[in-house]
């Protein structure tokens, strides 16, 4: 990260560490429209976050890995986001000749049998997609935020991200669940249902459950691993995918 880089955001945060998410929205998307993207899997935060973006900058480009094994139910909702708001979605898929040769040499559930293989998938799938998506950009939004987790504490709303090479928005950082919900209901946005049937972390169909009672909201995510491998690498340290 150049000097210059690093001095925006620390006054960044500075500015905006009390503003709320529409106003960190505008002022990112202002400042790297048109090579900004709001990333999407359209979670609880992240339908809250596109309704925000959109409602006060629609043009913005909204992007979605689709790693082709996702539920039926997050299909669902990817369609009635794109009818509600009119909005094309920037589709990310997995490379063809990675995917076929994946599928030809290892079968169809290979992420079952070993975490390395499980690692290969989520590089496959959902990893070099996003490398790919971010390559085009100089920033983008996501809808992380501090209270899902210890890792997550101190996250700014605005960060350079090492990994890929780019600035990180986080503008839903200080939100809990309870103001994620209320906003859903109170403006009537289209969520993904299995989060009503026991899903409060939704990834791909094969490797995602609903949980019990009393269960970590991350015990549905690749249940049959250790938690300590459970990452797929889109956040590394943060242990979200
Ligand atoms: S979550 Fe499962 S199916 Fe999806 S990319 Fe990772 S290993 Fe593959």
């Amino acid at each position: 990260m150049d000097e210059s880089i690093k001095e925006e955001i620390e006054a960044a945060n500075k500015k905006l560490e009390n503003a709320d998410a529409k106003e960190v929205l505008i002022w990112a998307i202002d400042r790297f429209s048109p090579k900004i993207g709001i990333a999407s899997s359209f979670g609880a935060e992240d339908v809250v976050l596109m309704d925000l973006a959109l409602k006060a900058r629609p043009d913005v480009k909204v992007f979605t890995l689709d790693t082709g094994r996702l539920h039926e139910d997050t299909y669902s909702v990817m369609e009635e986001v794109r009818k509600k708001y009119g909005k094309e979605l920037v589709v990310y898929s997995p490379d063809t000749k990675a995917l076929q040769e994946l599928s030809e040499q290892k079968g169809f559930f290979s992420f079952k049998e070993s975490v390395d293989n499980r690692r290969e998938c989520c590089v496959i799938r959902k990893v070099e997609p996003l490398k790919r998506a971010l390559s085009v950009l100089d920033a983008w939004v996501t809808g992380l935020r501090r209270a899902q987790s210890t890792t997550r504490v101190g996250l700014p709303k605005v960060e350079w991200d090492e990994g890929n090479g780019l600035v990180k928005l986080n503008p839903l950082a200080d939100w809990s669940e309870e103001e994620i919900w209320a906003y859903i209901k109170e403006n009537d946005i289209p969520y993904n249902k299995l989060h009503d049937k026991g899903f409060p972390s939704i990834g791909c169909e094969p490797c995602t459950r609903a949980i019990e009672s009393g269960e970590n909201v991350r015990a549905g995510r690749w249940w049959w691993e250790s938690p300590d491998t459970k990452e797929c690498g889109l956040h590394p340290g943060r242990k979200q995918c």
